[in-house]
């Protein structure tokens, strides 16, 4: 499996601990290359450094439970109904898409993704904040990580 999946499902991971701790919502943007990735979530105040090393443990949590990461594949209005807007990002799918690849780790994130992902949490080894850096002007928070090897 490659470091670029492994990394990608980290994203989710990260984004689950980061609606727990800092009742973030909307992602707004996503970047992977190789072991590095970056997440950016809408939020409506800096995170203090308390706050992050938190989100940082909830997301290792996660992995160590090795929680089944589903791909889910249904028409976009059963998945609406299902899930409601928490699928969607900042960035909307075209009205044109009527069937959606859901990403479906239970309790913890469902987001409408077509990427690959590994079949468990465990599978994305440790992750690590690198950076974080918030910009107020626009409420974002951007949130630099490493992934580890299992
Ligand atoms: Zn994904």
């Amino acid at each position: 499996m490659s470091i670029e999946v492994r990394t990608h499902t980290a994203l989710h991971v990260l984004k689950g601990a980061v609606q727990r701790v800092l009742g973030a919502k909307w992602t707004a943007g996503v970047y992977v290359e190789g072991s590095h990735g970056r997440l950016t979530v809408q939020v409506e105040r800096k995170p203090t450094d308390g706050e992050m090393a938190l989100v940082e443990e909830e997301a290792n949590r996660k992995i160590m439970e090795d929680a089944p990461v589903e791909e889910l594949e249904m028409d976009r209005a059963e998945a609406e109904e299902r899930f409601g807007d928490a699928i969607y990002d900042l960035f909307p799918v075209p009205f044109s898409v009527k069937r959606l690849k859901i990403l479906y780790i239970k309790d913890w994130n469902v987001n409408a993704c077509k990427e690959k992902h590994t079949r468990s949490t465990g599978e994305v080894g440790c992750i690590r904040l690198v950076k974080v850096r918030y910009r107020p002007s626009k409420g974002l928070l951007e949130i630099s990580f490493d992934v580890y090897p299992p």
